[in-house]
């Protein structure tokens, strides 16, 4: 998917940068900026625009390093372009990254000149709310280019998408009960959500409603009490709710918590959650699966909000929002499927259907015309 084209403003970042740049062979384009003024030192990265323009937040945090900075852009780059195409969206894969403290940094002047860069590149990246900044932000940084999405209601957007992540996890969750227990229904069924911020709060909510009997942990321990204070919940610590006896686990708050030491240690029947890159690697899918639990892959279970976002941009209804979060149950069944007929991780099967995906509509370039058709306007 690489068409070769690239920024290499390594001069501004320095040589520790250059070879996490090297490293980015799958990324189309990766462009380093800064504006010493306002102490902007960031980086996009452009992975894929195959199925569209690339799509992904800004995440406005301090990095161990630049090249710490520069390798998150890309991974997370990579993560949406996958979470893209695999929500059927024609969006392709993007990330932005600031590095620095943005309570000590944070200003219109920085925020503008990000703006700038996005700008710059023309629509091929879209820019949105991340970790570490807020509707505020986007605000600022649309003052310098449309091509920002996730903006409040109140100019025009449709606001914090978390709502409709935490619906999609809900749908993805259906769909890991009906495949380990025969019925997506969630009446009477055990859930543990780990992480009870913006989405896994929402996420507590929702199974409530449907009659699940719900289990929350959060490091923030104010968070979980104001939820066991207003919804039938009880409450666990985080290290508890990793290896709780339920029948779904839910990590809504960090991801990489799915790693060699954890696997062993889980008594759920299956994972499913918003968290982004929750197997610390590859191999941890399979570890899954040779335990028999069902793991909904995170970039499917977690593209409610891309959707929402998607929609913003297109000029699209709630309702087309609603059916296309709902139709995220179907995705997720896909994939488990495809997953236990060729006897692969569900991680690897999701992967395998968004590159075939990105193979086949990036081959309609190529679809040849009838003459009379083409050029017309
Ligand atoms: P959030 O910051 O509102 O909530 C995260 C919660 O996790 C916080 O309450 C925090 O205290 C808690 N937490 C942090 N470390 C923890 C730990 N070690 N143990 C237990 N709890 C811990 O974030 P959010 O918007 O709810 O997103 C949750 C996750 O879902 C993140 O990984 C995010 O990247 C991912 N995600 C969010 C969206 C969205 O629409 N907000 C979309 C896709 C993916």
């Amino acid at each position: 998917m690489n068409t070769g084209r690239r920024t290499t403003t390594v001069d501004v970042w320095g040589q520790d940068a250059e070879s996490v740049l090297e490293s980015a062979s799958d990324c189309e384009q990766v462009v380093l900026i800064s504006d010493p003024a306002s102490g902007l030192e960031g980086v996009i990265a452009v992975h894929s625009t195959v199925l569209g323009p690339a799509l992904g937040g800004l995440r406005f945090q301090s990095y161990p390093s630049r090249a710490a900075a520069m390798a998150d852009a890309l991974h997370l780059a990579k993560g949406m372009t996958y979470k893209a195409a695999m929500a059927g969206l024609d969006l392709g894969g993007g990330k932005a990254v600031i590095n620095g403290d943005p309570a000590k940094l944070r200003s219109e002047r920085l925020l503008r000149a990000f703006g700038r860069h996005v700008e710059a590149l023309g629509g091929r990246y879209v820019t949105a709310e991340d970790v570490g900044t807020t509707e505020a932000d986007m605000a600022m940084v649309a003052r310098e280019t449309r091509w920002v999405t996730g903006l409040a209601t109140g100019l025009g957007g449709s606001g914090d998408p978390s709502g409709s992540t935490a619906k999609g996890v809900f749908a993805a969750i259906e769909a890991a009960v009906e495949a380990q227990f025969g019925s997506p229904v969630l009446d009477g069924r055990s859930v543990c959500v780990l992480g009870v911020g913006k989405v896994g709060g929402r996420l507590a909510e929702l199974l409530v409603q449907a009659g699940a009997v719900v289990r929350v942990a959060d490091v923030h321990t104010a968070a979980v009490a104001d939820l066991v204070q207003r919804l039938p919940v009880t409450a666990l610590s985080p290290d508890a709710a990793l290896s709780a006896e339920v029948d779904v686990l839910s990590p809504c708050a960090l991801g990489g918590l799915l790693d060699q030491q954890s696997i062993p240690a889980l008594r759920c029947a299956a994972v499913a959650g918003a968290a982004n890159n929750q197997l610390a690697d590859a191999a941890c899918g399979e570890l899954l699966r040779q335990r028999d639990i069902v793991y909904v892959p995170d970039f499917v279970a977690n593209a409610g909000g891309i959707i929402q976002l998607a929609s913003e941009l297109s000029g699209g209804t709630p309702e087309s929002v609603a059916d296309q979060i709902a139709a995220l149950r179907g995705r997720v069944t896909d994939v488990l499927q495809r997953a236990r007929v060729q006897g692969v991780s569900t991680h690897r099967a999701a992967e395998e259907l968004a590159e075939q995906r990105m193979r086949d509509i990036g081959a309609l370039q190529s679809v040849r015309l009838p003459a009379s058709s083409r050029g017309r306007s």
